[in-house]
């Protein structure tokens, strides 16, 4: 399909695409609670007659177009926002999906309800179209992505596409990447005291402070393109309430953004070098990930561990060029490649061995802030550019 039939398919369905959008930031969906705005993207693809939709145990919801032999792909968003916090500040309400200036407004409208509209319109225009796809076409609109990820956790267990187009703002250029995140919780264990007679306990305090020294000045895993990994500790507590004893424990979290190819064990080890050096004897350390229980709106329950891998693919990956190739053609202009300073649901995809690309409408600082809006342009061109990806990364010489 040349580039001028696929704007002109988006531009004759532009208010069904603004108003599908509108409705789906008009239906709350804080994670855990996607279900009605699940119904509304079911709906859409049954009315758009794509070939199969199904809802998993998860609560995602996924579209499909069968294609030929070639490459299968997927279209990836989620369904979930966050709080919108105090309604007073919003100029339109969070929850208004007011359309005006140009732009869709409320939660959710960047992050990341424009790229469930743009991408499930590209299945439904591919399928008005009538066109033979080269390989099979899927669209997973995911819950639980802003809490723990438990939708695409499932996903990848049930399905594996060859290839994932991870929708989150970016746009409308393609990213390659992001670092990732672990929590880790670093817990010594002293010996309480009264406050008074310090000899008596082995206090925590001083320990924790020379290996969060350290760690401030340990030498990084870097990398040229993702920049280094980073930690800060962020949240502190021990086990006691009275300020005139010494706590027998202390913990500290540790938010550790990780540079592509550093592994959970790798940082762990670090971390446990640092211990070793700064904790004295009758001090006992303990290391763990952060974990925490999420539920999705079918009563799916986990307890997921706080350890988000990255994505990230090779600059001169054969697949992210055809994808550069296929958007600049289909909006008309040089499409970049960046990385994104966020971590998404692709690092799940990329870690059970599926290759992500990403690309959405909105501006990145649009997302989890109030009077969050889309402009309805970048909406049409994410719709134009979902389309024009399917089409050439589907292709039987790709992959
Ligand atoms: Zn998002």
């Amino acid at each position: 399909m040349a580039p001028d039939d696929l704007a002109g398919r988006v531009h004759d369905a532009r208010e069904r695409v603004v108003d599908f959008c509108a409705r789906l930031v008009r239906a709350p969906s804080m994670t855990g609670d996607e279900g009605p705005v699940a119904e509304l993207v079911r709906a859409e693809m049954q009315a758009l007659g794509l070939d199969d939709v199904s809802t998993d145990a998860a609560g995602n919801v996924i579209g499909c177009l069968h294609g030929g032999s070639g490459p299968s792909v997927m279209l990836h968003a989620h369904m979930d926002i966050v709080d919108p916090g105090d309604a007073a500040p919003w100029k339109y309400g969070p929850y208004a999906g007011e359309i005006t200036d140009g732009q869709i407004w409320g939660r959710g409208a960047v992050d990341d309800k424009g790229c469930i509209a743009a991408q499930v319109y590209a299945l439904g225009l591919l399928r008005e179209a009538g066109l033979e796809l080269p390989g099979d076409l899927y669209v997973a609109a995911v819950v639980g992505e802003e809490i723990g990820g438990l939708g695409s956790r499932y996903l990848v267990e049930q399905m594996q596409p060859d290839l994932a187009i991870i929708g989150e703002p970016s746009n409308n250029t393609l990213r390659r990447g992001h670092r990732g995140r672990f929590e880790f919780i670093v817990t010594l264990h002293g010996r309480s005291a009264h406050a008074s007679t310090p000899h008596e306990g082995r206090n925590p305090h001083y320990a924790m402070s020379r290996f969060l020294l350290a760690l401030r000045d340990a030498p990084m895993a870097q990398d040229a393109d993702f920049g280094a990994t980073t930690v800060v500790p962020t949240l502190s507590y021990v086990d006691q309430t009275s300020s005139n004893v010494i706590p027998a424990a202390l913990s500290v979290h540790l938010d550790w953004r990780n540079a592509p190819k550093e592994t959970v064990p790798q940082a762990r080890a670090l971390i446990e070098r640092l211990l070793a050096d700064s904790v004295e004897p009758g001090i006992r350390n303990e290391v763990r990930i952060a974990t925490r229980e999420v539920r999705s709106y079918t009563g799916m329950q986990e307890t997921i561990e706080h350890a988000v891998t990255p994505f990230w693919l090779a600059a001169d990956d054969p697949r992210l060029l055809a994808a550069q190739t296929a958007v600049s053609e289909a909006l008309g202009r040089q499409i970049p490649i960046e990385v994104w300073p966020f971590f998404t649901d692709g690092g799940f995809l990329h870690a059970a061995g599926i290759p992500c690309i990403g690309f959405g409408p909105g501006d990145p600082a649009m997302a989890h802030v109030v009077d969050e809006r889309l402009p309805i342009e970048q909406l049409l061109e994410a719709t134009a550019g979902y389309m024009a990806l399917a089409l050439h990364l589907g292709h039987p010489a790709i992959g």
